[in-house]
């Protein structure tokens, strides 16, 4: 079976994990502060926070931003469910952005419509989380100049995105928005086994989410209560944090495949400029792609033309998985989970992206791909839509 993504791990990964496993510290050595200034240089931003997954950073970015009861957090409907899921862990509510139908992510013309409405009725959101599908930036300059209207803060969910560009700067850097994350999750672009990580320019920021991610534990003087004259022990806990910090077993891995992330991406842009290729002469639409980025390409969807076809994405999963390729769909819109129904949200709350689930599929797109399989691939489309 050919899977829709894969990690690569190479001789050198597995050395600079096994010295680890040799040195004094499997935790909280010297691997991770190494990481956070490698991945903070290469985004060119101030501050990077590894944690233990993107799901925890995306957490911690909240808490750090003060989201709480009463709060809302936007997202888009179409992004895996801890883009969502951060709002509610902090006892804030939710609620969901349309997709355009041909980016795939959050449509900036329905934000304003929704923001503007909500500002009618008291209820603009406090965050709103873009998140970079496939690895394509959203149009963060537009969504800027909208959180400086309506006063929101931005937290990127860019689990799908690092190694992209937006307007000639790094996704990380943080230009237009709070605080942005990313997943070294094994089917990312670069992988910790588990892991994320949060970046942002704001050293107050920074330093909550450090805290936050070991207990809310300090041990900066200025962040500590006073103390007894004659204490010793040099920390306090001064809020309530987690235990979601990144071992350097985990940093080890990721700063070595840290180095290929660029030749991953270029990998992943010539695979997918084949497909896109491909696909013209079928009733197969790409992802539409803007003219100021570049894509990281994590996943490769395509949404099938249903004015000139009448088969479902259902079929069309069905008939590549028989034919030993692992397709798959990203995503469900969040709202349609059975959880988020128990919430109150209603089958149709948003039109596109509830047309993207019945036509989307995700195809099989990894550096490491041979190009016998990726021909492969187009091929056995070619063959079905013949
Ligand atoms: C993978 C992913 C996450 C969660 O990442 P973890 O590191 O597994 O917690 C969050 N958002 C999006 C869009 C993702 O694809």
């Amino acid at each position: 079976m050919i899977p829709y993504g894969k990690q690569d791990i190479i001789y050198e990964d597995i050395e600079a994990v096994t010295s680890v496993l040799k040195s004094d510290f499997l935790t909280q050595g010297p691997c991770v502060p190494s990481f956070e200034s490698n991945l903070a240089k290469y985004c060119r931003v101030d501050y990077a926070v590894a944690v233990n997954s993107a799901t925890s950073a995306l957490h911690i970015a909240c808490m750090a931003l003060n989201l709480g009861p009463g709060d809302i957090l936007w997202t888009s409907s179409i992004t895996f469910v801890a883009s969502a899921n951060c709002a509610l862990y902090c006892g804030a509510s939710v609620d969901f952005v349309d997709i355009d139908p041909e980016t795939f992510n959050i449509d900036i013309e329905v934000l304003e419509l929704k923001l503007l409405q909500a500002e009618k009725e008291g209820t603009l959101p406090k965050i709103l989380v873009p998140v970079h599908l496939c690895g394509q930036p959203c149009n963060m300059k537009r969504i800027y100049e909208l959180a400086q209207k309506f006063n929101f803060k931005i937290i990127e969910d860019a689990s799908h995105a690092i190694g992209s560009m937006y307007k000639d700067l790094p996704t990380g850097s943080c230009e237009y928005s709070d605080i942005c994350v990313f997943s070294f999750h094994p089917v990312k672009i670069i992988t910790s086994g588990e892991g994320g990580a949060a970046l942002t320019k704001n050293e107050e920021l920074a330093q909550k989410m450090i805290s936050l991610r070991t207990h809310g534990i300090t041990n900066s003087p200025e962040k500590m209560h006073e103390r007894p004259e004659d204490e010793l022990w040099n920390y306090q806990q001064v809020m309530l944090g987690f235990n979601y910090r990144m071992t350097d077993l985990q940093a080890a891995l990721v700063n070595n495949q840290l180095k290929r992330l660029d030749s991953y991406v270029q990998s992943r842009n010539i695979l997918a400029e084949k497909y896109k290729a491909a696909f013209t002469e079928l009733p197969l639409f790409s992802q539409k792609t803007q003219d100021d980025i570049l894509s990281s390409y994590h996943i490769y969807v395509v949404r099938l033309d249903v004015r000139n076809i009448n088969i479902t994405n259902k079929d069309l999963y069905l008939s590549l998985n028989k034919a030993g390729i692992g397709a798959n769909l990203h995503y469900i819109p969040v709202y349609k989970h059975p959880y988020y129904e128990t919430l109150g949200f209603k089958s149709g709350y948003c039109p596109e992206a509830e047309s993207y689930y019945k036509n989307a599929i995700t195809l099989p797109l990894y550096p490491s791909l041979e190009s016998s399989d990726h021909d492969y691939v187009i091929k056995f489309l070619r063959n079905l839509f013949r």
